[in-house]
C-alpha cells in the first residue's frame, strides 16, 4: 500500500515536471510585465504594439520601443471578440503582426488531460490494488510454509566459541564430539561408527543452552540455522510440519550444518496431551521433526541440536536412539565457574582496581550464567548513572541484591508502625539465623522494600554446598519462621508481611518428608511419583502413591517439623532479646545493616564444623 502511494506520487511528480518544462520553453522564457486588457487597447490605440501572439489565454505583446508584456484573458473570449468588446480601431490593428500559437501552457495541458487521467488513474490503481491484495495473500500463504529459520553463516562475524562459554566443562566436551564429526565425517564412517543425530541440551533457563549451540557451529564452522519452537506453532495446520519440511530442505543443501531448535519444548510435548485446539498442530509438527530425523541418509551431516528447560514434558519418541539421542546436562554454575563466567562478561567492562569477581561470585551462589551477565550490565548501568568512568565494587554489590530481589522500593513508604513491625520481623530472621549454629551467615538485614518482599534478611554460604542435613533443614526453618515469631512476641499477633514465610517453610516440610525421607516415623521413603528429572529444580506433576491413611501422617509430620522449628525460633527469640532490640534499634535508624554493622551488634557467628 505505502509502495503504490508512493509510485503514484513519483508519476504524478514526473507528470508535473514535463508540463512545466514545456510550458516554460513555450512560454519564450523572456520576462513580460504583466498588464490589464485596458492597457493593452490603449497601446494598441495609441499604435505602440509592434506585435501579438496569442496562446491559451495568455496575450504576448511585443512594443514597438521593445520589452513584453502579458495579458490574461478570459479563458473562451477570442482575442477578435475582445477587440471588437474594447472598441479598438480596425485601422490600427492592421499594422501589427498577429499570430496564434498553439497553446501549451502548463493549464492546457492540466486542462486538457487531467479529465481523462483522473477517472483513469483512478480505475487502474483500484485495479492494481486489487489484483496486488489477492496475489499478496497468495504470496502469504506461501511463505506461511517456508520456516523462518535464520541461517548464520560460516563467516558470522561475532563468531562465539568454547572460549565464550565458560564453565558446563561436561557439556563442552560432550560437544566435542559433534564438533570433531562437523569438521571430518569421514574419520567416523570409516570405523563405522553411526553418526549422531540429534544433541538435547537440558537445562535452566540462561544456563547458556543457546551460547553452547552457537559456540558448536562457531568451533565447527559451519552454518547454523536457528529456530525456536515457539516458530513452528501457528495458527493454521500443517503450517508448523511444512515449516520443519522446508528447514530440514533447506539444511541438507548446505550440510554439513547444524540445525538448533531452540525451546523444542513447545512443538516436543507428550502428544496427545494437549488441551484445546492447538495440540493437533503441535503433533504434526512433531511427527515431521520425527520423520525428517529419521530420514537422514546414513550420512548426512546435518546435526540437529535442540534445548529446553522442561525435559520432563518431551515426547519420549523424541528421545529415542537415532533422534535426539544424546542429552547434555548444564548445570548451575559453581564457584570457579561463576567467576570464569563473569571474567568474559567484563572484558569489555572498565573495572575499578579494588574490584575482584571472586567475591563477586562468593556472593552469587545460584546465580546462572545469563544472571550474571545480566549483573554485570546492571553494575555498569549503576557506574554509568553515578557519572562514573569505572565500575567498582560498590555498584557490583548493589547490582547483586537488585538481581537477586528485585530494585529498591524506596518510595513505598512506611508508616512509623509498619516500619517498627518489619523491624521486628527482619531482626527476629537475622538473630535465628545468626544464632543458629549451622546456618549461612547474615549478609545483610534492611526494611527497605525490594521486589515483593517488604524488607529482607539475605544470609550468603561460604561456600557452594550440594548436600543439606536434615539439622540444616529445621534450622531453616526455623529461620524462615522467625520473622512470624518475633511479630507474635512482640505485637501479640502477626501481620500480612509473613505470608511467603510460611509458605516457604511448609513447602520445605513438605519435601524433607516426601522426597528426602527425613521423617523417621514414616521412614526412608518417598511420597508421590514425580515426573521424570524433578533435578532441575520444578515439580510439575505429582501423582499420588500412598494411601489416605499416609496423605494424613505426612500433615502430622510436616506439622511436627514445622513446630520443632518454631520451638528453636521461639527459644532463641527470647534468650536473644536483648540483641534483637539492639538490632531493632538500629535498622529503624539506618534502615539497612551490612554484615559487619549486624556483627559489631551481635558479635561474630560461631558456627559448627
Ligand atoms: P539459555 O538458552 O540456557 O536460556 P542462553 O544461552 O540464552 O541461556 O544464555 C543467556 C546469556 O547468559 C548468554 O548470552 C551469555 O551471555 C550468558 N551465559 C549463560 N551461560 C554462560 C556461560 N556458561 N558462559 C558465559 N556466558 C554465559
Ligand atoms: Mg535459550
Ligand atoms: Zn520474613
Amino acid at each position: 500500500m505505502k509502495n503504490l502511494i508512493k509510485n503514484f506520487l513519483i508519476f504524478f511528480t514526473v507528470f508535473l515536471l514535463i508540463a512545466a518544462v514545456f510550458s516554460l520553453v513555450s512560454g519564450g522564457g523572456a520576462k513580460s510585465a504583466a498588464v490589464g486588457l485596458d492597457t493593452l487597447v490603449s497601446q494598441i490605440n495609441n499604435q505602440q504594439v509592434d506585435k501579438i501572439s496569442i496562446s491559451g489565454n495568455d496575450i504576448q505583446v511585443t512594443l514597438k520601443q521593445g520589452g513584453n508584456e502579458i495579458v490574461k484573458k478570459e479563458a473562451g473570449d477570442t482575442f477578435s471578440q475582445i477587440v471588437k468588446n474594447y472598441s479598438v480601431d480596425p485601422a490600427k490593428l492592421s499594422g501589427i503582426k498577429i499570430e496564434v500559437k498553439e497553446n501549451q501552457g502548463l493549464d492546457f495541458w492540466l486542462a486538457a488531460v487531467l479529465p481523462f487521467l483522473i477517472p483513469f488513474l483512478l480505475i487502474s490503481v483500484f485495479i492494481y490494488f486489487m489484483l496486488r491484495s489477492v496475489q499478496g495473500a497468495n504470496s502469504k500463504a506461501m511463505m506461511f510454509g517456508q520456516s523462518q529459520a535464520k541461517e548464520i553463516g560460516r563467516e558470522f562475524k561475532d563468531k562465539v566459541t568454547f572460549r565464550d562459554v565458560a564453565g558446563v566443562k561436561e557439556a563442552k566436551e560432550e560437544l566435542k564430539e559433534v564438533v570433531e564429526f562437523l569438521r571430518n565425517p569421514q574419520k567416523f564412517s570409516e570405523v563405522g561408527a553411526r553418526t549422531p543425530r540429534g544433541v538435547l541440551l537440558l537445562g535452566s533457563p540462561g544456563t547458556g543452552k543457546t551460547l553452547l549451540a552457537r559456540a558448536v557451529a562457531g568451533e565447527a564452522g559451519v552454518p547454523f540455522f536457528s529456530i525456536s519452537g515457539s516458530e513452528f506453532v501457528e495458527m493454521f495446520v500443517g503450517v508448523g510440519a511444512s515449516r520443519v519440511r522446508d528447514l530440514f530442505r533447506r539444511a541438507k543443501k548446505s550440510a554439513p550444518c547444524i540445525i538448533f531448535v531452540d525451546e523444542i519444548d513447545a512443538v516436543g510435548r507428550r502428544r496427545g496431551a494437549g488441551l484445546g485446539g492447538s495440540h493437533d498442530e503441535r503433533e504434526q509438527t512433531l511427527n515431521q521433526i520425527l520423520v525428517e530425523m529419521d530420514g537422514f541418509e546414513p550420512n548426512t551431516n546435518v546435526i540437529v541440536i535442540a534445548a529446553t528447560n522442561r525435559p520432563d514434558v518431551l515426547d519420549p519418541a523424541l528421545l529415542r536412539p537415532g533422534r535426539f539421542d544424546r542429552r547434555v546436562i548444564l548445570d548451575e554454575p559453581d564457584l570457579a565457574d561463576r567467576e570464569a563466567i563473569l571474567k568474559i562478561h567484563a572484558k569489555k567492562k572498565p573495572l575499578g582496581k579494588e574490584v575482584s569477581l571472586k567475591r563477586v561470585a562468593e556472593r552469587t551462589p545460584g546465580f546462572t550464567g545469563a544472571d550474571l551477565a545480566n549483573l554485570l550490565n546492571e553494575a555498569a548501568i549503576l557506574a554509568a548513572m553515578k557519572n562514573k568512568k569505572i565500575i567498582d565494587m560498590e555498584e557490583m554489590f548493589e547490582s547483586i541484591e537488585k538481581v537477586m530481589m528485585g530494585p529498591e522500593r524506596k518510595s513505598r513508604i512506611l508508616s512509623a508502625k509498619e516500619k517498627k513491625i518489619t523491624a521486628y520481623h527482619e531482626a527476629g530472621h537475622a538473630i535465628v539465623a545468626h544464632f543458629s549454629p549451622n546456618t549461612d551467615p547474615v549478609h545483610k538485614v534492611s526494611i527497605i522494600a525490594r521486589g515483593q518482599a517488604g524488607g529482607y534478611t539475605l544470609k550468603l554460604p561460604l561456600e557452594d554446598k550440594h548436600m543439606y542435613t536434615k539439622t540444616e533443614y529445621v534450622e531453616e526453618i526455623a529461620v524462615l519462621l522467625a520473622g512470624y515469631i518475633a511479630e507474635q512476641e512482640i505485637f501479640g499477633e502477626v501481620t500480612t508481611g509473613a505470608t511467603s514465610d510460611l509458605r516457604r517453610a511448609t513447602s520445605l516440610a513438605r519435601k524433607l518428608i516426601t522426597d528426602y525421607g527425613m521423617s523417621e516415623n514414616l521412614g526412608p521413603r518417598t511420597f508421590g511419583e514425580k515426573e521424570e528429572m524433578i533435578f532441575l529444580g520444578r515439580e510439575i506433576h505429582e501423582q499420588r502413591d500412598y494411601s489416605e491413611k499416609v496423605a494424613e501422617q505426612i500433615d502430622k509430620e510436616i506439622s511436627n517439623f514445622i513446630d520443632r522449628a518454631v520451638h528453636q525460633a521461639k527459644g532463641l527469640v527470647k534468650s536473644k532479646q536483648e540483641f534483637l532490640e539492639k538490632v531493632v534499634v538500629a535498622l529503624l535508624d539506618k534502615e539497612t545493616l551490612e554484615k559487619e554493622d549486624f556483627e559489631k551488634i551481635v558479635g561474630e557467628k560461631v558456627k559448627e564444623e
